[in-house]
């Protein structure tokens, strides 16, 4: 890690206004995603089987590159289209979706993008979208070594 001397300047001031338009930009590589979030309480205790990613929007059809929530499973679009995934969250406060464009993870509320790979809540989700989408799981740890560890819990919903 001595690469850090390459750069002589002092350290920049992001603007977080910029993220409402590097969220198009989302694989142009600096985007940093956030290793932990606040929110994943809200998360869906079955995440083991979503929808398939070509499904369309349940409001509008659009027929791509949705978003999954991850605390209902629906799927809407995102905000270039008709700002479903946007308007779900302003109005249930379920702020985790997953894009089914690139598998990025975004928090409303943290504003940001999510480490799927470094969160373990959201690997086992990340891993099925990926198995659906491409045909294989991701390049780490599978779900199966997950539940191994994971002690199973029963009779863990307490909502009413
Ligand atoms: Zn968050
Ligand atoms: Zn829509
Ligand atoms: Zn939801």
């Amino acid at each position: 890690m001595a690469n850090e001397a390459s750069a002589s300047s002092p350290s920049p001031s992001p603007s977080p206004s910029v993220w409402e338009e590097e969220f198009l930009g989302a694989d142009s590589g600096w985007v940093e995603a956030r290793t932990s979030c606040d929110h994943l309480s809200s998360l869906c205790s079955d995440l083991s089987q979503i929808p398939i990613p070509d499904s369309p929007c349940t409001r509008c059809q659009h027929p791509t590159e949705n978003w999954l929530c991850l605390s209902c499973k629906d799927v809407l679009c995102s905000r270039f289209v008709n700002q479903h995934m946007l308007k779900h969250f302003q109005e249930t406060e379920h702020c985790l979706a997953l894009s089914y464009s690139d598998l990025s993870v975004w928090c409303f509320c943290c504003d940001a993008y999510l480490d799927a790979q470094v969160i373990l809540q959201l690997r086992p989700v990340y891993e099925v979208a990926h198995l659906l989408k491409f045909g294989e799981r991701p390049p780490f740890r599978t779900i199966e070594y997950l539940q191994l560890c994971d002690n199973q819990v029963e009779g863990s919903s307490s909502s009413s």
